[in-house]
């Protein structure tokens, strides 16, 4: 009852001023975030992608362990996917494309580390942009 008694005759609410200073602030918010977000979500797709690389290169060096295969022995999918248990890795950047060496797209050299198109190998990733 007594609010009402002071509030009689007052307009309520907020300015066009104070909404517009608001939604300014909001925005300069988000300007800073976004960039931040688009890097942080390329730099885990690299890291999901790395260690992908990580996890055929070591089904490779099991596969040629176990079979006593040479340094310059071909495998392909078929031949790792008992050490790997998600089957067939993909880069999260384009999960159509597989990964390769230089014997060509799902083939790897027991001697070479495997590479991604995107993301480069192990030992020599790209950075992200
Ligand atoms: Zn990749």
């Amino acid at each position: 009852m007594k609010t009402d008694h002071f509030n009689r005759g007052k307009k309520r609410g907020f300015t066009l001023v104070e909404i517009m200073v608001v939604v300014a602030i909001i925005g300069l918010l988000c300007a800073m975030l976004l960039p931040n977000l688009v890097r942080a979500r390329a730099t885990t797709q690299r890291n999901d992608c790395l260690n992908n690389l990580r996890v055929i290169e070591s089904s490779l060096n099991q596969w040629a362990m176990e079979f006593h295969k040479q340094s310059s022995d071909v495998a392909v999918w078929t031949d790792l996917n008992p050490y790997i248990k998600k089957g067939p890795l993909a880069c999260p950047n384009d999960p159509k494309g597989l990964y390769s060496s230089s014997a060509g797209s799902g083939s790897f050299v027991v001697n070479e580390a495997p590479f991604c198109t995107l993301h480069g190998s192990v030992t020599d990733p790209v950075e992200p942009q």
